[in-house]
């Protein structure tokens, strides 16, 4: 069910439990700003998730709160993750969800990394529903 990205924090979700290693992931890249690991639905060939270290709800309260330092720290972590999986030729892309009409399920800031195969159209035509 999408979430309320203006909702404090929850500690219990899920990703928290998966940053403090309460339930298993498959980890991709981690380091001071981020922590990244596989979608355990993959929707594209290559489909990872990167996550804050920080208790963050959403891009929004990330880009709100979160310190330069963070800020800079998980942008630079996003690219690394791309550029260590051979994404950047020939391409990728990233998709952040926030709230209820963008879906946003996991109320724990992530950016999608989608690649491995050509992604088609950026977005579901309204036509399509
Ligand atoms: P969103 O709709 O943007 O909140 O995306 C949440 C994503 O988290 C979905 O793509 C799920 O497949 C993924 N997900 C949920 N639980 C887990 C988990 N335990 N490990 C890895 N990915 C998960």
């Amino acid at each position: 069910m999408p979430i309320d990205a203006t909702a404090p924090y929850d500690d219990q979700n899920i990703f928290a439990k998966i940053l403090r290693g309460e339930i298993p992931s498959e980890e991709v890249y981690r380091d001071e700003w981020a922590y990244a690991f596989r979608d355990i639905a993959p929707q594209a060939a290559l489909h990872i998730l990167v996550i804050p270290h920080g208790a963050y709800v959403s891009w929004d309260d990330f880009s709100t709160n979160a310190s330069a330092e963070e800020i800079a720290g998980f942008v630079r972590a996003v690219g690394k993750v791309a550029r260590d999986n051979d994404l950047v030729e020939p391409g990728y892309r990233l998709l952040a969800n926030v709230g209820a009409h963008g879906g946003q399920e996991v109320p724990h800031l992530h950016v999608h990394l989608f690649g491995g195969e050509p992604l088609g159209s950026m977005i579901a035509r309204r036509s399509q529903g």
